[in-house]
């Protein structure tokens, strides 16, 4: 037995160790990166892409949940792990355990902490997550000096950072950002009056683009992995340096020629107009590569775009190879990533189905084996 698939991602670590270096020298000497390697690394392996920012200096990473943190401390990686998205209060031995950064917004959590801390006889640092124009998780600014007097009286708990997120800071134009860094300044005043901890907001988007957000430490995802959170739309000059780091290879696994008028897959949603040479590969919807991309996505065969045709199966799609010298089984495919002088960004395959490229790294490098290079 052995449990290799036709299909196979390829990380390149030179790559996200690359884009590491280039956030970094972006946010600015002594402001730490925080890599988010939140859903696996965003599909390209939580541990060996820590590893590889963590070779480039790397001190800090985050995570949503709690049991991504262990996974990390499993895996051998060292410095700051933020858990940003809260835990249960019967997980918070493991905060201490592998000495993990929750990131708060109740009191529930703030006592849960602080009753472990004491049962210790230890100290656990908290981060604060505010909601300055979000939308989403945190606190309103307006009540962290109530929160930071309830937590001042709590033992066992060192405030040590104030954070927020930005909704829109992918986009320079964007009047939302300013505002939310805006309603962020009294809270960070806040907590450096009272304590000495450090604020952060900054994602990718406003890495790149709103300098003025660095605060003490910026975190970043997207960029890390290659891609800029505005997709194909962004500016150039910063995408060309980004290195995307993940490529998806199949092989082909027949070809064979029909005649004009012939249905293709279920429901028979592409019929041939001509004479048509298909090749059927072995990725599906099974593997990530979405049904959505069906007659919609291209792949490359010898370094030629070619349409997929008909619906994407759960396990196989088809794709017209008819002005393709010559393709036989076993042929690479390239779904994502490049082959001669052609490529297929994940911004490529997300604009075919009104999605983003976090989502198509996510998918396709979740549902599939993974190698490293570089
Ligand atoms: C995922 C995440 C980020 C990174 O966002 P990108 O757009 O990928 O850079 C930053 N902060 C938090 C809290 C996140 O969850």
């Amino acid at each position: 037995m052995h449990d290799h698939s036709f299909n196979r991602i390829r990380i390149d670590l030179s790559g996200l160790e690359s884009n590491y270096r280039l956030i970094s020298s972006r946010a600015g000497l002594n402001i730490p990166v925080m890599a988010m390697v939140k859903a696996d690394g965003y599909g390209h392996g939580m541990v060996r892409a820590a590893q590889a920012f963590a070779r480039c200096g790397c001190a800090v990473f985050g995570v949503a949940e709690l049991r991504e943190a262990v996974v990390l401390r499993q895996g051998g990686v060292g410095g700051d792990i933020y858990v940003t998205i809260g835990f249960d209060t019967d997980e918070v031995d493991a905060l201490f355990e592998y000495q993990l950064t929750p990131v708060i917004y109740s009191h529930e959590a703030a006592r849960a902490l602080s009753a472990g801390a004491l049962a210790r006889g230890r100290e656990i640092g908290v981060h604060i997550k505010v909601d300055t124009g979000m939308g989403r998780l945190g606190i309103f600014p307006a009540e962290l000096p109530a929160f930071l007097d309830v937590l001042s009286g709590l033992e066992g708990l060192k405030i040590s950072g104030v954070m927020s997120h930005f909704p829109e800071s992918d986009d320079p134009e964007s009047k939302s950002t300013k505002s939310a860094l805006h309603a962020f300044s009294p809270p960070c005043r806040e907590l450096q009056n009272r304590f000495s901890g450090i604020c952060h907001i900054a994602n990718s988007g406003a890495v790149l683009n709103f300098p003025e957000a660095r605060c003490d430490m910026v975190r970043a995802g997207i960029a890390l992995y290659g891609y800029h959170p505005a997709g194909e739309g962004a500016a150039r000059d910063m995408t060309d340096l980004l290195v995307p780091a993940m490529s998806f290879y199949t092989r082909i696994l027949q070809v064979k020629t029909f005649p004009a008028g012939t249905g293709i897959s279920y429901g028979h949603t592409f019929r041939t107009k001509r004479v048509t040479r298909i090749a059927v590969i072995p990725v599906g919807y099974e593997d990530g590569y979405s049904r959505a991309l069906s007659n919609k996505g291209q792949v490359l065969v010898h370094g030629q775009r070619a349409p997929v045709c008909g619906r994407i199966c759960m396990n196989m799609c088809m794709v017209d190879v008819t002005d393709i010298k010559d393709p036989v089984p076993g042929d690479e495919v390239v779904l994502l990533g490049r082959q001669g002088i052609e490529s297929i960004s994940a911004d490529d395959i997300a604009r075919r189905i009104d999605s983003i490229s976090y989502e198509v790294l996510c998918m396709l490098g979740n549902n599939n084996q993974r190698e490293y290079i570089g």
